[in-house]
C-alpha cells in the first residue's frame, strides 16, 4: 500500500486525483488532505476517504472543519505553513502537489526531503527554486514525477532513452481562447472572457496563465529544470485540440508523442502508479474522431509572454522566481478587475527588467527575491510604469 497525501485537494487538480484514486484503492491510500479555506469541500472529501488527517491554512475554516469531523477521529491541522505540517505528521509515500503557486514551494521541498514520490503539478515552485527542488530530490532519492500534462508526455516519451539521443522537447499548447482573437482587441478582455478555456476545465490562476500564454511560458522553465535540458532545446507548437500533449525529436530524426483525451485524470493516473501504468474504468483516446490534428507556430508578437519563458531560463538564478511572483500578482489584480489583460505580461516584463540577479541564489535570497518582485509588481500595476 502506498500513502498519499494531496495537496490542493478542493482543487481541479486534486478533484482529478480523488476521481483516479477509487480505481488504485487496491495499491493506494490517502493519508491526508490539504486545502486553503473550503472547509466544506474538504470534509466532504475526508468523509469519503478517511485520511488521518485534514490540513486546512485558513485558521477559521480549519475550526469549521474541526467542530464537523469531531466525531471521525480525523484530525484537522491548521496556520499558514499547514501543507508542511500535514507532511511531517502522516511521512505519505506519495504527495500530489496541487496547491496554486508559490505557496506550494515549501511543501513541495518538505516532500522530497522526506524521500517521497512528488507527483508535481504545482509548476511555481519549480520556476521559483528548480535547482534546490531538484538537487534536494537527488540527495533524498525522492523522484519527482511531473502532472503537468506536457510534462507528463516528455517524461514518458523519455521513458528508458539516453538523455544524448534527445535533440528537442516540443511542448504542446492549446493557445487559449485568444488563440484567433485580433491584438486590438486584447485591450478589452475581462476575466469571464479569459476564464473560458476552450479544452480544459482548470483553476482560475492557470486559466489566466493560459490565456496569456505566461502557463507556457513557465512550463519552458518547468521542463529545463524536470529534463534537465538546456533553454534553447525546449520549443513551443500550437496545437489548438490538445491532443497531442507534447513531443520529443530525437537526434535519428524520429519524434515520439504522446496522445489522449485533454482530462487530466491522465497524466494524474501515470503519476500516482508509475512506474506501473494502471487500467482505468474512464473513457479512452478515440483517434478516429480527431480527423484534424495541426500544429502550427505560435504568434510571439500577440502573445508577449512566451519569450519571458525562454529569457528566464536562460538568465536563470532568480529570474524563475521574479517572472512568478510578479505574474502572480498581476494576474489576482486583473481577476480582481482592477487591471487590464495586457497589463499582466508587461508587469512581469517590467519587474524582470529591474531585478538584480544572482547566481546559484540560497532558499532565503529567492525569498526575499519573490516578497521584492511582489512589491514592484504592486508598484508597477499602481503607477502604471
Ligand atoms: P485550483 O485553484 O483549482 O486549486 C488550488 C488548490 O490549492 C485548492 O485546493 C486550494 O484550496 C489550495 N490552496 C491554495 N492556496 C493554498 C495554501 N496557501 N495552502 C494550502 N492550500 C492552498 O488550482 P488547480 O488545481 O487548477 O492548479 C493547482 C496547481 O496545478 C497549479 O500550480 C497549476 O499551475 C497546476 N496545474 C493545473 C492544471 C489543471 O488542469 N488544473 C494542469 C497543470 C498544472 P481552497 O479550495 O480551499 O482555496
Ligand atoms: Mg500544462
Amino acid at each position: 500500500m502506498r500513502t498519499v497525501s494531496i495537496l490542493g485537494s478542493t482543487g481541479s487538480i486534486g478533484h482529478s486525483t480523488l476521481e483516479v484514486l477509487p480505481e488504485l484503492a487496491d495499491t493506494h491510500r490517502v493519508t491526508s488532505l490539504v486545502a486553503h479555506s473550503n472547509a466544506a469541500k474538504i470534509v466532504a472529501q475526508a468523509r469519503q476517504v478517511r485520511p488521518q488527517v485534514i490540513g486546512l491554512a485558513d485558521p477559521a475554516a480549519a475550526l469549521r472543519a474541526e467542530r464537523d469531523l469531531s466525531r471521525e477521529g480525523i484530525e484537522v491541522l491548521s496556520g499558514p505553513d499547514v501543507a508542511v505540517q500535514v507532511l511531517r505528521a502522516t511521512r505519505p509515500d506519495l504527495v500530489v502537489a496541487a496547491i496554486t503557486g508559490a505557496a506550494g514551494l515549501p511543501a513541495s521541498l518538505e516532500a522530497v526531503q522526506g524521500g517521497a514520490v512528488l507527483a508535481l503539478a504545482n509548476k511555481e515552485a519549480l520556476v521559483m527554486a528548480g535547482r534546490q527542488l531538484t538537487h534536494l530530490a537527488r540527495a533524498h532519492h525522492a523522484s519527482i514525477v511531473p502532472v503537468d500534462s506536457e510534462h507528463s508526455a516528455i517524461f514518458q516519451a523519455l521513458h528508458g532513452e539516453d538523455p544524448a539521443g534527445v535533440r528537442r522537447l516540443i511542448l504542446t499548447a492549446s493557445g487559449g481562447p485568444f488563440l484567433d482573437l485580433p491584438p486590438e482587441r486584447f485591450a478589452s478582455i475581462t476575466p469571464d472572457m479569459a476564464l473560458r478555456h476552450p479544452t480544459w476545465k482548470m483553476g482560475r490562476k492557470i486559466s489566466i496563465d493560459s490565456a496569456t500564454m505566461m502557463n507556457k511560458a513557465l512550463e519552458i522553465v518547468e521542463a529545463c529544470w524536470l529534463f534537465a535540458v538546456a533553454p534553447d532545446a525546449v520549443d513551443v507548437l500550437i496545437h489548438p485540440q490538445s491532443i497531442v500533449h507534447s513531443m520529443v525529436e530525437f537526434v535519428d530524426g524520429s519524434i515520439l508523442a504522446q496522445m489522449g483525451v485533454p482530462c487530466m485524470t491522465v497524466p494524474v493516473r501515470y503519476a500516482l502508479s508509475y512506474p506501473r501504468r494502471a487500467p482505468t474504468a474512464s473513457r479512452y483516446f478515440d483517434a478516429a474522431r480527431f480527423a484534424t490534428l495541426t500544429f502550427a507556430e505560435p504568434d510571439r508578437e500577440r502573445f508577449p509572454a512566451l519569450a519571458l519563458g525562454h529569457h528566464v531560463a536562460r538568465q536563470g538564478g532568480l529570474a524563475g522566481t521574479v517572472l512568478n511572483a510578479a505574474n502572480e500578482v498581476a494576474v489576482a489584480w486583473f481577476l480582481e478587475g482592477r487591471t487590464s489583460f495586457n497589463a499582466i505580461t508587461e508587469t512581469a516584463a517590467r519587474v524582470l527588467d529591474r531585478m538584480e540577479n544572482a547566481s546559484e541564489p540560497s532558499l532565503e535570497r529567492i525569498v526575499a527575491a519573490d516578497s521584492w518582485a511582489r512589491a514592484e509588481a504592486e508598484r508597477c500595476l499602481r503607477n502604471n510604469s
